[in-house]
């Protein structure tokens, strides 16, 4: 994709509504993965769909580049369940956990913490969280699969399952709840053990002796590529891309006119604001204080690691992903909280790779066993910001004091995998129609 092709210049572009189609001239902030669906439900709806973005789509200042790659269906336990607050002294403390919080930033985040806490105060609060999050995830593979092959990638999206990975019962036991709520919204498993789970999992570290296999389950083997496809996609059907970075609305009256950007005004009668963590700076001045705060998360990839892996697993005392992808095993996860703009502290990034050598024996074979020294090295390191809301659920719909504008952002751990439901809903509330999915655990002034 050259800017060239798809970078007319923002004041090029025409902002009347279409008219005969009964679509809307529609800008949409941001082409991270949500941006992306978006942009195609809109432009498949017949809206005229102009994508604003400052970097390459997909690229790695997204979030939606570097992600665990997980399309999960059984990703509805939110982050804060209850019992949790007895533990944050201890992520004050523990550098070497799987979630840590960088002093500096603990005052700025002390209300967003609170928020946090309270929104896992109660089984049946996370009960109902859960059941907002399985509205977004529970067709997710599907979906993925049809938006990959609809953009000509069929290849990157493959369901092969989902491993959950425990030392034993008893460590499967202890996460009851989680295992509860996915059962209640209906994500079905299967148990591995013994000769079973070895078959499977040929390389893993034999103190693993249970699997639980989320049949469902799928991956992508490359988030960017698939990224940038879906707008490639996009394109093909007649959305433009305009290479700016928005700073804000213009409206006559109460109307939206134009999205203004660092290039120029981008003439439209609707916009959509999907720009990840950068989301809630633009909500503000539309009056949406939204709570967003970056779960910052590393990635390492092992490009040439010795092991056999078919499908993604995620170890119960690592919490991170490890995911096989076009670029190598792909080790995703930890959680630190700190400011966006704080420098890496790739020390977290590191503790991935260690957990991945801990995990894969062979990768600490070294050459005596034939096995290239720098397999067990990163090829590559990254930092991405998780957009997240403190309740764990995204905000989708319009803003209540400007409803030209919408909002598609605050998708957290899931957003990869809720892209596709989020954009239909959005379609679904942009033209008017009965969503198919209930929007209102996802409304902005719920906070
Ligand atoms: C380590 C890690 C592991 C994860 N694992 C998974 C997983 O396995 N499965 C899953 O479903 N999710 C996972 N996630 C979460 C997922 O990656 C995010 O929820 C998702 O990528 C968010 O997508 P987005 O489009 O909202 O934001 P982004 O992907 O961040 O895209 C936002 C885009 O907006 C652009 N932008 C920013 N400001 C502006 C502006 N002012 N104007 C125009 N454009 C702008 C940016 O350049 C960017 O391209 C993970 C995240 C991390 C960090």
């Amino acid at each position: 994709m050259t800017p060239d092709t798809l970078a007319p210049a923002a004041s090029d572009v025409c902002g009347r509504e279409l008219a005969d189609s009964g679509g809307h001239q529609v800008a949409v902030i941001g082409a991270g993965i949500v941006g992306a669906m978006v942009a195609l439900a809109l432009q498949r709806d017949g809206h005229q769909v102009i994508l604003v973005e400052p970097g390459e789509p997909g690229g790695e200042q997204a979030a939606s580049f570097g992600n665990g790659a997980w399309l999960s269906p059984a990703s509805v336990v939110p982050m804060s369940t209850p019992g949790l607050w007895k533990k944050l002294p201890g992520y004050l403390s523990d550098a070497d956990g799987p979630l840590v919080i960088r002093w500096p930033a603990l005052p700025g985040l002390l209300p967003w913490l609170l928020r946090f806490l309270w929104a896992g105060h109660s089984v049946a609060r996370v009960e109902a969280t859960a059941r907002a999050l399985s509205a977004l995830l529970k067709d997710a593979p599907q979906r993925h699969l049809h938006h990959a092959a609809q953009a000509g990638v069929a290849d990157l999206v493959v369901q092969r399952g989902l491993l959950y990975l425990y030392p034993d019962r008893a460590a499967f036991q202890a996460e009851a709840l989680s295992w509860r709520l996915r059962r209640d919204n209906g994500v079905q498993w299967a148990e591995l053990e013994g000769p079973a789970l070895r078959e499977l999992l040929p390389d893993v570290d034999p103190r693993y002796g249970l699997g639980i296999r989320v049949v469902a389950g799928a991956h992508c083997l490359d988030p960017g590529a698939y990224v940038a496809a879906l707008v490639r996609q996009a394109v093909a059907e007649g959305a433009r891309v305009v290479r700016a970075r928005a700073t804000g609305f213009v409206f006559e009256g109460t109307r939206l006119a134009a999205v203004r950007t660092d290039q120029g005004e981008v003439a439209c009668g609707r916009a959509v604001i999907a720009a990840g963590i950068a989301s809630a700076a633009l909500a503000r001045p539309l009056g949406d204080r939204i709570p967003l705060a970056s779960e910052r998360g590393y990635h390492v990839v092992l490009a040439n690691a010795p092991v056999r892996l078919s499908l993604p697993v995620m170890p119960s005392d690592g919490k991170m992903a490890m995911t096989p992808t076009r670029g190598g095993l792909r080790v995703a996860g930890q959680v630190e909280l700190a400011a966006v703009s704080a420098a890496p502290d790739w020390r977290r990034a590191e503790l991935l790779a260690r957990f991945a050598r801990r995990m894969f024996p062979a990768l600490n074979s070294g050459t005596a066993a034939g096995i290239d020294a720098d397999a067990a090295s990163p090829s590559s390191r990254w930092l991405g910001h998780r957009p997240s809301t403190p309740d764990g659920l995204p905000v989708i719909g319009p803003s209540p004091a400007h409803p030209d504008v919408l909002h598609a952002f605050g998708h957290g751990h899931v957003g990869l995998a809720a892209a596709p439901a989020t954009a239909e809903l959005v379609a679904d509330l942009l033209a008017g129609r009965r969503p198919a999915i209930d929007p209102r655990p996802y409304r902005a002034n719920r906070f």
